[in-house]
């Protein structure tokens, strides 16, 4: 069973300018007994202070570690990181988000409704 070897990497995305990725990286024992740790978990994420947003795009997980609330934690630990900030995903207002976001958004007040990005932030494509 893979374990957390240090709970979240924060570095900055490679992807988005200015913006930031979350990641889980799991530690797990190869056959030959050598720890090695695995990509499992990530997201870009940036947040406005300005406008108290903090915007989310592109979660991914390792198919081998999806629906083990991963996802879940990494969002959870970015909330209680920064509190007082809503969350929301950049995109226009009637994209339609992929079934993730209705997971992840339920049991958050504003769960992760689309919203056209602030003029502080940049989209990231
Ligand atoms: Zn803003």
């Amino acid at each position: 069973m893979p374990w957390l070897a240090t709970p979240w990497q924060d570095t900055v995305s490679a992807e988005r300018p200015g913006w930031r990725m979350r990641a889980a990286n799991l530690r797990g024992r190869t056959d030959d007994g050598l720890d090695r740790d695995e990509f499992a978990f990530a997201v870009d994420y940036q947040l406005c202070r300005r406008c108290r947003i903090g915007w989310v795009e592109q979660p991914y997980t390792q198919p081998a570690y999806q629906r083990r609330g991963l996802a879940a934690a990494g969002m959870a630990a970015l909330h209680e990181e920064n509190p007082g900030f809503t969350w929301h995903n950049p995109g226009r207002a009637h994209r339609r988000l992929p079934p993730f976001w209705d997971t992840i958004g339920a049991d958050i007040p504003d769960g992760y409704r689309p919203r056209t990005v602030c003029e502080q932030v940049t989209a990231g494509g």
